[in-house]
């Protein structure tokens, strides 16, 4: 360990954010460049306790003590070959995890954490610019054929892990490029495509094939898959998104927050050669969902230069410190504001949406709320809440995102061809990541499901089943967590 006093000499210090107007103008990444030296003397801060619930904190279980003094003692080429021991592609999670490490670091205790997510990022981008990261090496081929479909992180993942096991591997993927919502989801702000497409190519070194604008089960029938591969490995991801099923549903201008972000991500990308079908510029938009998916919405709406845009949430306003139910190192179900929030965005909480208001062309106008107030029953034990009296408003807009999360992954197709068997809540079953089929396996969200926790049942000691209208309080350590 290298400054076992680091953490009561140093404070927390994150990477810069690029002004707010100067970076509403492009799509690029929000955080500035920074320095070796400022991420190691961060890095110095980690206490090395014997316990480090950072490690069991990450889903990876990533050994960040560990990388963190091989950093502080300026030693990269180390910090970057204990990241990889665990972490198959450090500079997706060193941008977009929600980091469960920070919030598990034991420094959090009466302090802030340590900054591992940037410490990570650094760790993989000076690994690059060394020339460290190379393709795989395989020194003995299986003379297995495996196919992955789906070409998300974790079919990505799957397909760098069973590559150095020395399989034969083919990523199917339906769009036209790979990357699964690390390409068509998530903004660009967020994570640049460029980071994509170079872990891509560097797969493809590694002698993984891609094969893209192929729709198994529609395109290609999975018997053939089935015949011409040793093994399966669905990756599809959860791609059924939940509705707002209230009067009015049908009206133009009420979409999904992912045919947004999806067109949009495809222009930013030179996809599409005019505006995209979905475009905000001027227009009053309001988003349902206070989560990842909501947020991205906000700041891409924010650059397409919309008229006004407001959030809102089904669940009261979370505080902005731990409470009694989610003490350290729990991840903590406080307030969030994200970069696109601080971009311009008005929040509102504690919402229940009632209507779809439309005019006589059949054009959004409006949404009609209900104020709420949540407490627990107490004949139930459950968190729920009821509807203020005369608190019945209507908000002017001209487009809705529902961002309400997503149910399941599509069933027509593969899964029905196959055969595949569900859990209960329509995600696919494994065992060890086997399906039901002994050649076909499971992983990402086609198997661990969109993962959506009520944060008050949650609070209130127990999880309860989703109500069609409700939306729920996201945990988002997914990119990290369908990487397993
Ligand atoms: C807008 C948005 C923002 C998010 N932001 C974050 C974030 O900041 N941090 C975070 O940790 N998580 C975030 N998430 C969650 C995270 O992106 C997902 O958990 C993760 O991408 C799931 O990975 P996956 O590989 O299982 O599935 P996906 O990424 O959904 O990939 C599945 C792929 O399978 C393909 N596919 C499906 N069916 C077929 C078929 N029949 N044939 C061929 N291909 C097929 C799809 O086209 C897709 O490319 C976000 C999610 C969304 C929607």
């Amino acid at each position: 360990m290298g400054d076992p006093k680091g953490f009561l000499k140093i404070s927390r210090e994150g990477i810069e954010p690029r002004n707010v107007l100067e970076r509403l103008k492009d799509y690029k990444e929000i955080y500035k460049p920074t320095t070796e030296k400022f991420v190691a003397k961060q890095a110095s801060r980690c206490m090395d306790c014997g316990v480090p619930f950072c490690n069991s904190g990450c889903p990876l279980g990533n050994l960040i003590p560990e990388f963190n003094d091989a950093v502080h003692m300026d030693e990269w080429q180390k910090a970057y070959e204990i990241l990889i021991q665990t972490n198959n592609f450090p500079e997706f999670t060193g941008r977009i995890c929600p980091a469960p490490c920070e919030a598990a670091c034991v420094l959090g205790l009466n302090n802030l954490p340590v900054t591992i997510e940037n410490i990570e990022k650094q760790i993989i981008e000076h690994a690059f610019t060394e020339g460290w990261v190379k393709p795989n090496n395989i020194s003995e081929e299986s003379g297995k054929k495996i196919a992955v479909i789906g070409s998300g992180p974790a079919g990505l993942a799957v397909a760098d892990q069973l590559n150095k096991a020395g399989h034969q591997v083919t990523v199917f993927e339906r769009n036209e490029k790979p990357g699964g919502l690390l390409r068509y989801g998530i903004p660009d702000f967020k994570l640049e495509k460029s980071v994509v497409d170079r872990r891509v190519d560097l797969m493809k070194s590694s002698g993984i094939s891609f094969r893209c604008n192929a729709n198994i089960g529609f395109d290609i029938d999975i018997a053939e898959i089935e015949a011409d591969h040793d093994a399966i490995v669905l990756c599809g991801g959860s791609t059924i998104p939940r509705d707002l099923n209230i009067p009015g549903r049908e009206a133009t201008g009420v979409h999904f927050a992912m045919d947004f972000l999806e067109k949009s991500n495809k222009y930013i990308d030179g996809g599409l050669q005019q505006l995209p079908a979905i475009h905000v510029k001027d227009k009053k938009v309001i988003v349902i969902g206070g989560g990842d998916t909501g947020a991205d919405c906000v700041g891409t709406a924010n650059r397409q230069c919309a008229a006004s845009i407001t959030q809102i949430e089904l669940l009261s306003k979370p505080d902005l410190q731990r409470g009694d139910n989610d003490p350290w190192p729990l991840w903590p179900m406080i307030l969030r504001t994200s970069t696109s929030h601080e971009e311009g965005c008005q929040r509102e909480w504690s919402i229940q949406t009632k209507k779809f208001i439309k005019n006589e062309s059949g054009m959004l106008n409006g949404l009609e709320i209900v104020k709420i107030e949540w407490a627990i029953d107490s004949k139930t034990g459950r968190y729920d809440f009821i509807e203020i009296a005369d608190s019945t408003t209507i908000i002017d807009c001209d487009v809705v995102f529902i961002a309400a999360g997503f149910l399941h992954p599509q069933k027509v197709g593969i899964l029905d061809q196959l055969g595949i068997e569900l859990d209960n809540r329509g995600n696919v079953a494994t065992q060890n990541y086997q399906t039901n089929l002994s050649h076909v396996f499971a992983a990402g969200d086609i198997r661990r499901g969109n993962l959506w926790l009520s944060g008050r049942s949650m609070k209130a000691g127990k999880q309860q089943e989703q109500s069609t209208n409700s939306l729920w309080v996201k945990l988002n350590w997914k990119v990290s967590m369908s990487m397993l």
